[in-house]
């Protein structure tokens, strides 16, 4: 049986294609290739001379049937995107559970990631971190995904085209507070290289100042925990003692517990809370 391996490709510098990922292209029966085209051109530069075909987007679930065949009938396939990981904001995830669940070995050949690559630059805590890609598209999905993240306390990475730039960063401003801190990091691994750490507000105004122009990576730091705490003691303060204890219990909390918690929310005994809720219930 073949097996399946994910080719890490340079992101802007050449110099940064590894030499495993060469000898892995080089050895395998066939490379699939988010775009060919584009692909040929790294290939040839290396040496490479292997059968190409296309692996996309479009053709992401037939096309990994096909290959999973090609496997099993005991050829080596290496999959390849334009630039960086496979299967991180790429094609590839989908193929790879295929292969999983066809029992094919699979093998990762790392190498770039833009990602992981702009948190580490990006001046900003890196213990915690979630990626979320690239925005939705759709609009509504996109205020839902930006209001499910407004109180994310973990560093949030995001991809961006140039010409949404100002778009996002407006909206993060919108949800997340135009204060808080942003690293805007830009072409990677290429001859303008940069990462800027501003505020949300600052990166609005840079892209009013000159167009965005190259690729980049949104690294925004998460909501502090004594924010939030703020921010729920807050709405306590403005919900009655049933209120809050039934927030609780709306949440799926037992009915003691949420008195519990709501007695220690408000810094009051739980005996104060039990007379004043069952008196009220
Ligand atoms: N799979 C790729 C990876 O692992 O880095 C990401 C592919 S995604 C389709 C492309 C996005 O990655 C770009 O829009 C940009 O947000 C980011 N990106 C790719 N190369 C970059 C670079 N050299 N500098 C900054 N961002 C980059």
């Amino acid at each position: 049986m073949g097996k399946l391996y994910l080719v890490a490709t340079p992101i802007g510098n050449l110099g940064d294609m590894s030499p495993r990922a060469v000898e892995t292209l080089k050895s395998a029966g066939l490379i699939a290739a988010e775009d060919t085209r584009n692909s040929i051109r790294l290939l040839n530069h290396f040496g490479i001379r292997v059968p190409l075909t296309s692996y996309h987007e479009y053709n992401r679930i037939e096309k990994a049937h096909e290959l999973v065949d090609v496997m099993l009938g005991g050829t080596d396939v290496a999959l390849i995107t334009d630039a960086g990981m496979p299967a991180i904001s790429d094609p590839g995830e989908d193929l790879v559970r295929m292969a999983a669940e066809a029992g094919i070995g699979i093998s990762i050949v790392p190498g770039p990631c833009a990602a992981v690559s702009a948190l580490a630059i990006s001046g900003l805590p890196t213990g915690r971190f979630v990626f979320e890609g690239f925005l939705p598209t759709d609009r509504k999905a996109r205020e839902e995904r930006l209001g499910a993240i407004k109180d994310e306390t973990r560093t949030i990475i995001m991809y961006e085209a140039p010409h949404r730039l100002l778009r996002t960063l407006k909206l993060l401003g919108e949800y997340l507070g135009a204060g808080r801190r942003i690293s805007l990091v830009r072409e990677l691994t290429k001859i303008h290289e940069e990462a800027v750490l501003t505020t949300i507000g600052g990166a609005i105004a840079s892209c009013e100042a000159s167009e965005p122009r190259g690729e980049y990576v949104l690294v925004i730091e998460g909501r502090s925990k004594d924010e939030l705490i703020a921010d729920a003691r807050r709405r306590w303060e403005e919900m009655t003692v049933t209120e809050h204890v039934d927030m609780y219990i709306s949440e799926g909390m037992d009915k003691m517990d949420a008195m519990k918690k709501a007695a220690a929310d408000r810094g009051v005994g739980k005996r104060d809370i039990y007379k004043e809720y069952n008196a009220k219930a």
